[in-house]
């Protein structure tokens, strides 16, 4: 074989296999050699059984994480070079099925088959291993119907989606990726609108934040971000998992804060008020149009990536679609979608630690924003019992957690809480 693209994706991929191998064992060994003793920081707040169940439970997973990353990889080389994909083609092709169907067909066999090597994970990641940390509360029954309705939610959004872009791949002419940006961003601010109103209530309850002794200083915190007490919930997180959480989510009138229910039995009054002045502080610093408008950019950029990809032979062939076929395959626009999502993440991996570091960013703001609204020392106690709820370790990794972590390690966290606010200084004098 002499496509230098081919050569260039197996080193890309050999590359990408290793750093996750290797940066897995950095964690695994970090955590392990930190597992005698409690951090200085969180020495009289955190037992020690608890830090050493989450340096195991953290073992555990990268463990997980390490022979499914092999799988992953091994599925993509069988689907691209191994000729997986050029038996998908051939095999639709011969159906007797309208050519948009037929890429539909593909593509439903490519899902079939990463759901194949992924649910044997997800499967023992819930029964085998929350299950023995003590987190896991699903039945068999709760996970396959969460299953079931995946799979409805991502056909009734997903199949028209992918039938509107391959439509205009094939009738839209040169311009089509910019009608299928224009497509999908129509869809991102769907999703955004339809997830908390019809998509989350699908696998849970959500229910107003009951009144209590803290309810007052909510609502008082509320208005003072302009944010309406009727896009505040509590969600049954405990009906799947004894994990706490927060997050923020919506758009406009959509827009939610939720709480699990887990977290809220366990954070007192000023607690739960720095949690939500941390949520609110995503809001309020505009981090969900930020990402939209780093996201448009880009998936318009890889849109006009993949417009110029579709029309070059060596793209093809360097992803294992033979020279016989390359005729079939470029006459159908699904086989050249369907080799851009397989190969992409494989090139944007080196991309990982930027968008880490920029969502560690909003981290870090939406905490300073807490802290001036509703005080440090609040946020701090209520970070640790979220810690310790979800067995996060406190001794991560710092190169592991540079490259992954959506969320700063939590002793970054607490030492920045611990800084004197420059805003709070400028209020003393
Ligand atoms: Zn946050």
């Amino acid at each position: 074989m002499t496509n230098a693209f081919a050569v260039l994706f197996v080193v890309a991929l050999a590359a990408l296999l290793s750093t996750r191998l290797w940066l897995a064992g950095r964690q695994i060994a970090h955590v392990q050699r930190h597992r005698e003793r409690v951090p200085d920081a969180f020495a009289d707040r955190v037992p020690l059984a608890a830090h050493q169940k989450a340096a195991d439970y953290t073992t555990a997973k990268q463990r997980l994480g390490r022979l499914e990353t092999a799988a992953d990889a091994l599925l993509l080389l069988v689907l691209t070079l191994g000729g997986g994909l050029a038996l998908l083609v051939r095999w639709t092709g011969g159906l007797d099925l309208d050519p948009l169907w037929q890429d539909i067909a593909m593509f439903t066999a490519l899902a079939l088959a990463s759901a194949a090597v992924s649910l044997p994970f997800s499967w023992y990641a819930t029964f085998v291993i929350e299950e023995r940390f003590g987190f896991n509360r699903m039945t068999l029954g709760l996970w396959l119907a969460d299953l079931a309705k995946g799979v409805a939610v991502a056909v009734a959004l997903g199949l028209p989606l992918l039938l509107l872009a391959l439509w205009l791949m094939r009738t839209a002419g040169d311009r089509w990726w910019l009608w299928t940006w224009a497509a999908w961003m129509v869809f991102q601010l769907m999703v955004l609108v339809l997830y908390p109103t019809v998509i989350a209530p699908l696998f849970n309850k959500f229910e107003p934040l009951p009144a209590g002794a803290a309810r007052e200083r909510i609502e008082a915190l509320l208005a003072r971000c302009g944010f309406s007490s009727a896009g505040l919930f509590v969600m049954d997180g405990s009906r799947r998992s004894g994990h706490g959480n927060a997050y923020f989510t919506g758009l406009g009138r959509a827009k939610r804060v939720v709480f699990f229910d887990t977290l809220l039995a366990r954070l007192e009054g000023d607690e739960l008020e720095a949690v939500l002045a941390h949520e609110l502080g995503h809001f309020k610093l505009k981090h969900i149009a930020k990402r939209i408008a780093w996201s448009a950019a880009a998936s318009l950029s890889l849109l006009g990536l993949l417009a110029w990809l579709a029309g070059k032979a060596w793209f093809y062939a360097g992803l294992g679609i033979p020279a016989e076929l390359l005729p079939a395959a470029v006459a159908r626009p699904g086989v050249a979608l369907a080799l851009f999502s397989l190969a992409l993440p494989v090139f944007t991996f080196v991309l990982a630690p930027l968008a880490a570091h920029y969502s560690r960013r909003h981290e870090f703001e939406a905490d300073a924003f807490a802290a001036r609204l509703s005080g440090g020392p609040a946020l701090v106690r209520a970070l640790v019992k979220l810690y310790e709820d979800n067995a996060a370790t406190l001794t991560p990794d710092p190169l592991h957690s540079a490259f992954y972590d959506s969320h700063p390690p939590a002793a970054q966290r607490v030492a920045r809480l611990a800084m004197p606010a420059p805003a709070a200084a400028a209020d003393a004098a």
